[in-house]
């Protein structure tokens, strides 16, 4: 293949593959998926998207040694994430040089962008800035650690101003705004509803997204959604 081809090219990806497909099914084996994974991302992609017109079966897509969390992460999104928008791609894997947790986070939030899957809390939040009512990143990072066991699919804003605050927390089942004096908005099912202090948001925002997580569950809410043409929450 080398010989024929010089260099490693989507063609040659695919030749392999086609040459591995035609092998098992000569076998009578029909169970199996194809992967034609490159760490250089162009070559990967344009090798799914020709196995993906000339073949039917499975296809597990990966970006392979894509590098540390931060690089890794975003070739893997790049790469993984383009070809699933293209509707191509049964399985994923993420390969980072990174603790084994963070692949299967990365590729659960890739699918959670894509909308492929809404398992757990989808976290909307500002980078932050000098405008900040409180520690946004921090208070962020907190949330996505103690809201790790919410499986129900919900969303939670978090903005650190009125600047985007209320318009992110009008789309979101909880939202939080910050606000002057270390006093905080908080909006429910995107309507203003109460106000908190700084030192008991955390503790007031988990227990808010496990009552509404609890309530979704046991059929007494469902999670909102600022499109629907009725009330979101269920009939009392
Ligand atoms: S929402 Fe407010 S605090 Fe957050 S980035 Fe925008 S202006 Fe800054």
């Amino acid at each position: 293949m080398l010989e024929k081809y010089g260099e490693p090219c989507p063609d040659a990806l695919v030749e392999s593959a086609l040459d591995h497909i035609k092998l098992l099914q000569d076998h009578d084996f029909h169970e199996f998926k194809v992967a034609v994974k490159a760490s250089d991302v162009f070559l990967a992609v344009a090798a799914y998207h020709a196995l993906a017109e000339t073949v039917d079966c499975p296809l597990h897509l990966g970006i392979t040694e894509a590098g540390g969390l931060i690089g890794g992460t975003v070739k893997s999104s790049i790469g993984i994430g383009s070809l699933l928008w293209a509707g191509i791609g049964d399985t994923i894997r993420v390969s980072l040089s990174a603790e084994p947790e963070q692949e299967v986070k990365v590729g659960f939030e890739m699918l959670k962008a894509l909308g492929l899957r809404t398992r757990g809390v989808r976290v909307v939040s500002c980078p932050s800035c000098s405008r900040q009512g409180f520690d946004v990143i921090r208070t962020v990072e907190t949330l996505e650690k103690r809201l790790e066991h919410i499986k129900t699919p919900m969303s939670l804003s978090v903005l650190g101003c009125v600047v985007n605050g209320p318009g992110e927390a009008r789309e979101t089942d909880i939202g939080i705004t910050g606000g002057g004096a270390g006093k905080h908005m908080v909006f429910l099912s995107g309507v203003t509803d109460h106000h908190v202090k700084s030192e008991d948001m955390l503790d007031h925002i988990v227990s808010l997204v496990e009552a509404k997580a609890a309530q979704i569950e046991a059929g007494e809410a469902v999670a909102f959604d600022p499109h629907a043409t009725q009330p979101a929450e269920a009939a009392e």
